[in-house]
């Protein structure tokens, strides 16, 4: 007998035949003597619609209304699905982030988990419940409700799973685990039997949509085996846990992302302190910065580089246009058009070369590289974003990730793969 905290996606519970399929699934694991908390996500596309309807009546939504707004998809999930156990004759309970006892900061559409008093969530289980929490919210200690940015319920799922010192963490969504590449994108992809929690956590922060980066950072702390699979099949998944392997992969995965801005500051002053004196005023604002690159400095001036996400822009463009004037730079450059390639591999540490190989691979492809950064396991290039489908291609191909099996789409309807097309995978 385990604990078991199982996490559903919204794809997996986009209409009531996929909400009664996880529900079976759910009765199975307690008809096996199973401790089960699920964890649910908003139904299919509804936190995309939630955010179109805030936009509707403000461009710019306050933050806390639109926590507020946002919670109600999950709230909504949690009530269905455990009306879709009892259904089956077994008692299950819904609680949302607040009864489940999530307390986080305060920062509103990207609110962190600061604790989480399970005396509730325990009782209902000791009770012989299934119990389904809410994803993606908490409540802070004022009693103002939050959510965990995009793709929190994630981190949900995980938190609640160290909390209550689970037996095991199950993500489930639309694909069978974690592929060396978005399947979606190249469909010979190979799924990973395995892979450590530092090259997730860099896949994750270079755009590969599978987990939110947050729950790969907390399983990591907290020591917790995240196993990432499909709900539509039984099929084993991916495990994300230490690695124990002697051998690692000069290349794990290759992530991309389309979600970010370049943008230059062109004839900068070269004085000592000017770097800080711009990304202090960033910063100020809150507002995310990538990878940064000063170039060498010409009769005085320089230009300066940096990415951050495009939906950062409308907090950033006021902040530039002061520091442009303040600095006698000038003027500032934003290029959405850009995509981010990154190859992970733990291997990296001990193999030279692999970055003059991906350099050289995307030459022989005519991609151009903007920007370079690096880690001890990851490489990063930025590149025209039109490009980004042939660099995924050849770079898989020739760092020989390929499978012989291709990846179909399968039970995801148009509209669902748009919606994850416009959340920029
Ligand atoms: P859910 O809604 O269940 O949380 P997500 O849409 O957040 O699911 O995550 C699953 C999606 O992640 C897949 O449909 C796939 O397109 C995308 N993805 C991106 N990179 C990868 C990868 N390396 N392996 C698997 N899936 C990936
Ligand atoms: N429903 C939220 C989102 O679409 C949270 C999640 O699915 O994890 O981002
Ligand atoms: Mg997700």
């Amino acid at each position: 007998m385990s604990l078991i905290v199982a996490k559903f996606g919204g794809t997996s519970l986009a209409n009531p035949q996929r909400i009664r399929d996880v529900a079976a699934r759910l009765v199975a694991y307690h008809e096996q003597g199973h401790h089960l908390v699920a964890v649910v996500s908003a139904m299919g596309t509804s936190t995309d619609d939630l955010l179109k309807l805030a936009r509707s009546v403000n461009e710019n939504p306050p933050a806390r209304e639109l926590d507020r707004l946002l919670a109600t998809g999950e709230q909504v999930s949690m009530a269905i699905m455990a009306m879709a156990v009892e259904a089956r004759g077994v008692p299950a309970v819904s609680l949302s982030g607040r009864q489940a006892g999530i307390v986080t900061t305060g920062a509103y559409n990207k609110a962190k988990i600061a604790e989480i008093r399970t005396d509730r969530l325990t009782r209902a289980l000791d009770q012989g419940c299934i119990v389904i929490v809410a994803g993606f919210q908490g409540i802070t200690a004022e009693g103002d409700i939050t959510t965990l940015g995009r793709g929190g319920s994630d981190t949900s799922a995980v938190a609640i799973a160290a909390a209550i010192h689970a037996d095991v963490c199950e993500i489930y969504s639309d694909v069978e685990g974690v592929y060396t590449a978005d399947p979606r994108v190249v469909p010979r992809a190979r799924k990973l039997e395995s892979i450590s929690y530092d090259e997730m956590l860099e896949l994750a922060a270079a755009g590969s949509g599978v987990l939110q980066m947050r729950s790969v950072e907390l399983a990591r702390n907290f020591g917790i085996t995240i196993h990432c699979r499909s709900a539509f099949t039984n099929t084993p998944g991916t495990l994300i846990r230490e690695e124990t392997q002697m051998e690692q992969a000069i290349v794990s995965g290759i992530a991309y992302d389309k979600s970010e801005a370049k943008i230059t500051i062109r004839a900068v002053p070269d004085r000592v302190g000017i770097a800080a004196e711009v990304f202090g005023k960033i910063a100020e604002a809150s507002v995310n910065v990538d990878m940064i690159v000063q170039n060498i400095s010409e009769h005085g001036t320089t230009d300066i580089s940096f990415t951050t996400p495009i939906s950062e822009l409308r907090r950033l463009k006021p902040v530039l246009t002061a520091t442009v004037a303040r600095l006698g730079a000038r003027e500032f450059i934003i290029d959405e058009t850009v995509a981010k390639v990154s190859l992970v591999g733990a291997g990296m540490k001990s193999n030279p070369g692999i970055a003059a190989k991906m350099f050289k691979i995307l030459a022989d492809n005519d991609v151009n590289l903007g920007m370079i950064s690096t880690s001890a396991i990851r490489i990063s290039v930025v590149i025209e974003g039109e490009k980004v489908e042939s660099a995924l291609h050849a770079l898989h191909t020739a760092f020989g990730l390929d499978s012989d099996e291709i990846f179909r789409e399968t039970q995801l309807s148009g509209e669902e793969l748009a919606a994850k097309t416009a959340k920029g995978r």
